[in-house]
């Protein structure tokens, strides 16, 4: 009895001091949550929204968790309130903060990108169109689309992007009575798709795939494929089934499909609604703020369980994840260059094991880093053999520029001339592949040998003719083509150097008058809306000559493109760039896949100066086989991934004195740590942009060590000056 009314009061002073404090990522550069006192009349849980104090201001932060504490003067502020934003679901906040982790970035950082679309106020009622059923005074072939569209209502921009009309096309029909105003109803934004819409029939190599992709589900933990079959060989087709599997049977899982963003077309799009019957919430680049907010909130609440999207489509707060496609896996668009630095596919690897979710990575030419786990057996390896139906894999030749010459100011050899007159008589298409947009990639002064660049910075100004200004495609910078040198002054000294796909479109016309001849690269097709409509007029046969960056080298079926010549295939292989050649090989293997896709066998010339580069005798035999383990073998000697890691420090400053003296300090404080190797620091091949100086050291670690770790230790082990910029970047793929 005694030792109990002794034991109450310690019991009450114990729990008076206990404190429940909440663990808040606050939307600042802070490396680590903070602890904020729960008011008691505040319920709080994990992925809730807060307000809450810092410093003199009341910033945004998300919490993560939650602490016992037990000091008695605990000093802390407290949450202010709770936002009524939808809570971000466990397995979304996991990954960002892994994410967050991976790339080295703050997750205050990190999560303010994921929570960028809850910036805009959710939006009034939407307003649409939608068809009337009353005919317009005048059609046209537009106005037509716009109709055959609108028979479900729809937000005016979508509804133009749909018919590849600008919105003054709806507008004028809205006028005329032919379109009228509802409002769209908000929950009815995302229909479910449906499953059994439109089933394919598979061609037995197909049904094959889709077993082996059946069987893999069926593990129900995480399961990695490569999805490997030549361009048109079905792939899609193939995995669509997948997506259907998923969705019909695991009711609680949602599907991922991510495209490179020039992939997102309406082509796809299209597909996508033919095969399960609705509008599939789409997330890139272009889509307006409020479509952004309703698709994030659609899908934390797991109402909308089928996104595609572009890499950041990764980043919606998803519940639980059943598949993820990962198309043209291999794309460079992937990586994210800007701010923080990423691959979305090795990201996207890691969500799917968190959540024990089957991913499809297909492409016609894997990334060395997916073929050699697949060959490891890391990953599950289905292939697809042949092109679907009777469309044939074209025929390659090599063009040796060294025995054909172009003439002075001309891009074009002899033979490749030749095959494009044929191919113009036979009245098919041709596409020649110049993966540099603009007239010219470089302008020099005659008098004086001046390079015209951006101020302060080490890239050329590139020509665009069509809209007669000097352009840096690093920073932007634009410039009207001056008449005289900016530098000597001299008058009619500048020359234009080297082509781009402008300049070949010039050479077009020259040599075969009249034919009807267009650039599609995202200078003439920006958005999705112009390049939709810019491939209608290639499919309808209004183009003869398409000239293409690499903008048009993927995803499109043009059933009468028969030729495709690459202009200069050594272009990509310069530059001291690790995946060069592999990127060559790529691109070249997808740009030459364009010809004969459908009925009619195709052909494709491809000018180089190296006809003996393993790169252009593997495009050559069609031997894929031989390119990878040339570069396979290449990589392993200079354990280089996927035979080891790599981490690229960027160190940036306007004061190159102070910039190099820091670059020094973190040399003396290396971490000798075994199997990786520090490099640098050196010169960035950009070594000067917009006036900042940049260095760059590369890290090089084995396979098995903890490189984000050795990361974090030797860059906090110095105090780095204010006016210094300093990027991490993971697994980098750009080297400037
Ligand atoms: P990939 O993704 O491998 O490039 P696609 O899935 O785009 O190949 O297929 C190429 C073309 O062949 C597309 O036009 C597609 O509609 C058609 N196709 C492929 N498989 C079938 C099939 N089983 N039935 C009908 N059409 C198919």
């Amino acid at each position: 009895m005694s030792a109990l009314t002794t034991e109450l009061p310690l019991l009450r002073e114990a729990e008076a001091a206990t404190r429940t404090v909440a663990k808040v990522v606050v939307m600042a550069p802070m490396p680590e949550p903070l602890d904020y006192l729960i008011p008691d009349t505040l319920h709080l849980e994990r992925g809730n929204h807060v307000l809450v104090p810092l410093g003199h201001a009341r910033v945004r932060g998300v919490v993560v968790g939650f602490d016992t504490r037990t000091d008695e003067n605990l000093k802390l502020k407290a949450v202010l309130h709770r936002l009524d934003d939808p809570s971000v679901p466990e397995a979304a906040l996991d990954f960002w903060l892994w994410a967050a982790g991976w790339t080295l970035t703050p997750p205050g950082v990190f999560l303010n990108g994921c929570l960028r679309a809850l910036r805009v106020a959710r939006g009034q009622v939407r307003q649409g169109y939608v068809a009337t059923g009353q005919t317009p005074q005048r059609m046209t072939r537009a106005r037509e689309r716009v109709i055959e569209t609108a028979v479900l209502p729809m937000g005016l921009s979508d509804l133009a992007m749909a018919a590849a009309v600008s919105t003054g096309v709806v507008t004028a029909l809205e006028k005329e009575g032919v379109l009228e105003k509802v409002d769209l109803p908000a929950a009815d934004d995302y229909r479910a798709p449906d499953p059994d819409f439109a089933p394919a029939t598979l061609n037995p190599g197909q049904a094959a795939a889709h077993i082996l992709l059946r069987n893999e589900a069926a593990k129900d933990t995480f399961a990695p494929v490569l999805l490997d079959g030549v361009t048109g060989s079905g792939k899609t087709e193939v995995y669509l089934e997948s997506v259907a599997d998923i969705l019909r049977e695991r009711p609680e899982s949602q599907v991922l499909i991510l495209l490179p963003e020039i992939a997102l077309t309406q082509a796809v799009l299209g597909r996508l609604k033919a095969r399960f019957g609705v509008e599939v919430a789409q997330w890139h680049a272009n889509i307006s703020n409020g479509s952004r907010r309703r698709i994030w909130e659609g899908v934390a609440a797991g109402r909308i369980r089928l996104v595609v999207g572009a890499r950041s489509a990764l980043f919606l707060p998803f519940p639980k994840l059943g598949l993820i496609v990962i198309d043209e896996e291999h794309d460079s668009s992937y990586k994210q260059e800007e701010g923080v630095r990423y691959h979305a596919r090795d990201l996207a690897v890691f969500r799917a094991r968190q959540d024990g979710a089957v991913i499809i990575m297909a492409s016609a030419t894997p990334s060395l880093e997916t073929l050699t786990n697949a060959e490891k057996g890391r990953y599950a390896w289905v292939r697809l053999g042949e092109r679907h139906g009777t469309a044939q894999l074209p025929d390659i030749a090599l063009i040796d520029m060294k025995a054909h010459p172009p003439d002075k100011g001309l891009w074009l050899s002899d033979p490749l001339v030749g095959e494009i007159l044929d191919t113009l008589q036979r009245r098919e298409q041709v596409m020649l592949f110049l993966n540099r947009r603009g007239y010219a990639p470089l302008v020099l002064c005659k008098a004086c040998g001046e390079k015209l660049s951006a101020p302060n910075t080490d890239s050329w100004l590139v020509e665009h003719r069509a809209s007669g200004r000097l352009v840096c495609h690093l920073t932007g910078f634009s410039m009207k083509k001056p008449a005289a040198c900016p530098h000597c002054g001299a008058k009619d000294g500048l020359t234009s150097i080297g082509p781009g796909v402008e300049r070949i479109l010039e050479e077009v016309e020259q040599r075969f008058p009249g034919v009807r001849a267009e650039v599609f690269s995202s200078d003439t097709a920006p958005d999705a809306l112009t390049s939709a409509s810019l491939i209608r007029r290639i499919e309808d046969g209004e183009v003869d000559i398409v000239i293409a960056t690499q903008a048009a080298a993927k995803g499109h079926n043009f059933p009468n493109l028969t030729l495709v010549g690459i202009v200069d295939a050594d272009l990509g292989l310069k530059g001291g760039d690790l995946r060069a050649a592999e990127r060559t090989f790529q691109l070249l293997a997808q740009a030459t896949g364009r010809a004969g896709r459908k009925v009619k066998p195709g052909r494709a010339v491809i000018q180089t100066y190296t006809p003996e580069h393993p790169v252009m005798q593997a495009l050559q035999h069609q031997d894929r086989e031989a390119f990878y383990a040339y570069e396979s073998m290449s990589r392993e000697i200079a354990k280089f991934p996927p035979f080891g890691r790599l981490g690229a420090v960027i160190l940036q400053g306007r004061d190159q004195n102070q910039l190099n003296r820091f670059a020094h300090e973190l040399t003396l404080v290396i971490p000798n740590s075994p199997g990786i190797d520090v490099y640098g620091p050196a010169d960035a091949p950009l070594a000067l942009v917009r006036g900042q100086w940049r260095k760059r050291f590369l890290v090089r670690a084995d396979r098995n060590r903890d490189l984000q770790g050795f990361l974090a230790h030797w860059l906090t082990s110095v105090k780095r000056p204010s006016a210094i910029r300093q990027i991490v970047d993971i697994d980098p793929y750009n080297f400037l």
